[in-house]
């Protein structure tokens, strides 16, 4: 870890490490809800509404490559056993058992919304002070509001009627 490019962190580094690998852990749980989503997917605008979900998970893929990028320069250690994500999570795992396009979709909603806060909390905690972390955070979070908006947006053109 480089001496000095730690010493301009003026937050407690080890608190900031806590807080990115739950937001890592959640961020493979996300990935794999999409993921498997996309794969389970049926009912009304499947074909569109499991690509939008593959599309999804990439991206929280790339987001768990952004904490961990981070956390490694920090001098931090990622989540290196799988069943700890379980343990470590903000958002949990929301279990697709029923595979309607619908339920898939308000599903993944709901954990947008639990990434919203978790980042903006993420953020809030290291604005002024971590300004590479910072520059991190506002990025996903940026993500993760348009995953909400594009989901939302899909649940209402299918509560339209149909004309
Ligand atoms: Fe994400
Ligand atoms: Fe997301
Ligand atoms: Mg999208």
């Amino acid at each position: 870890m480089g001496t000095k490019g730690r010493e301009i962190v003026g937050v407690n580094i080890k608190e900031l490490l806590a807080l990115m690998n739950k937001a890592y852990a959640d961020e493979w749980l996300a990935y794999y809800q999409y993921w498997v989503g996309a794969k389970v997917a049926v009912g009304r605008m499947r074909g569109i509404i499991a690509k939008e979900l593959e599309q999804h998970a990439e991206e929280e893929h790339k987001h768990a490559g952004m904490l961990v990028e981070r956390m490694i320069q920090l001098g931090g250690t990622p989540i290196l056993k799988p069943e700890d994500w379980m343990k470590e999570t903000n958002c949990g795992y929301d279990v697709p058992s029923d595979p309607d396009t619908k339920k898939l979709l308000a599903q993944n909603i709901k954990g947008e919304q639990c990434a919203i806060t978790t980042y903006k909390k993420l953020l809030d905690f290291v604005k002024g002070k971590d300004d590479l972390t910072e520059k991190i955070v506002l990025e996903i979070l940026a993500d993760e509001v348009e995953h909400e908006e594009d989901l939302q947006a899909m649940l209402d053109d299918m509560k339209a009627p149909v004309k």
